[in-house]
């Protein structure tokens, strides 16, 4: 089993990555997030997210059904635990794309089986333009995002690794091979078999 956590500022390219990684490799399974935010346009619930009432998420918290949940740009963004271990069951790939209190709390639960990747711009000015390209967010929301930026950036040193996403045809290639790496990740289940097996 591998987990693969990507954080950095909103508009630095995690979801564009992570579609990247589902098109291209397979057994793979993104954790669908639940959130307050309202659906941005062209956002489908069971999708990108599932969109809650504030009550439906605070009775998630309540009935302990989130592995971490945390307060981002003023809503509240959560990861569901039974999904995450079904696919770990089946064996999959799970990506995550979470703010970094999520990310050290999914570390904190999972320690090894953890990979961290940070994803961010060349610049502050590049990052407020691709939130303005991206046409989803107002004024003030994106205000409030380039203002958040700093504190996800302060985190930086507490990933495995580091992405800036400036050429998307080579952060593709980055983000494509590190998962591709998780395969050869050491585990101590398959060194037990394998040192078995390498016994005859
Ligand atoms: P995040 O999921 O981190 O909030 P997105 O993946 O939505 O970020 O990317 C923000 C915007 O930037 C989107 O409009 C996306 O198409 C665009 N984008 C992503 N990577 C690049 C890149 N390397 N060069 C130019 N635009 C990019
Ligand atoms: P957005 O509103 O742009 O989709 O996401 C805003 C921020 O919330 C991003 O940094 C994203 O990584 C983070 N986020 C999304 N889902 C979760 C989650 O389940 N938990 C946490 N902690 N952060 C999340």
């Amino acid at each position: 089993m591998s987990i693969l956590i990507l954080s950095g500022p909103s508009g630095s390219g995690k979801s564009t990555l992570c579609s990247a990684i589902m098109k291209k490799i397979p057994n793979v399974y993104f954790s669908i997030s639940s959130t307050t935010r309202k659906p941005r346009e062209g956002e489908k619930n069971g999708r990108e997210y599932h969109f809650l009432s504030q009550e439906e998420f605070l009775k998630d918290i309540e009935e302990g059904n989130f592995l971490e949940w945390a307060q981002v740009h003023s809503n509240y963004y959560g990861t569901s635990l039974k999904p995450v271990e079904e696919a770990i069951d089946e064996g999959k790939i799970v990506v995550f794309d979470v703010d970094v209190q999520g990310h050290h709390n999914i570390k904190k639960y999972y320690g090894k089986l953890a990979t961290s990747v940070f994803v961010t711009t060349p610049s502050k000015s590049v990052l407020a333009e691709r939130l303005k390209g991206r046409r989803t967010d107002n004024e003030e929301v994106i205000e409030m995002r380039l203002m958040h930026a700093y504190n996800e950036m302060k985190h930086i040193d507490e990933f495995d690794f580091l992405i800036v996403n400036d050429e998307i045809q080579t952060a593709t290639e980055a983000i494509l091979s590190i998962v591709q790496s998780l395969r050869y990740a050491q585990r101590l289940e398959d060194t037990q078999k394998l040192l078995n097996e390498w016994l005859g």
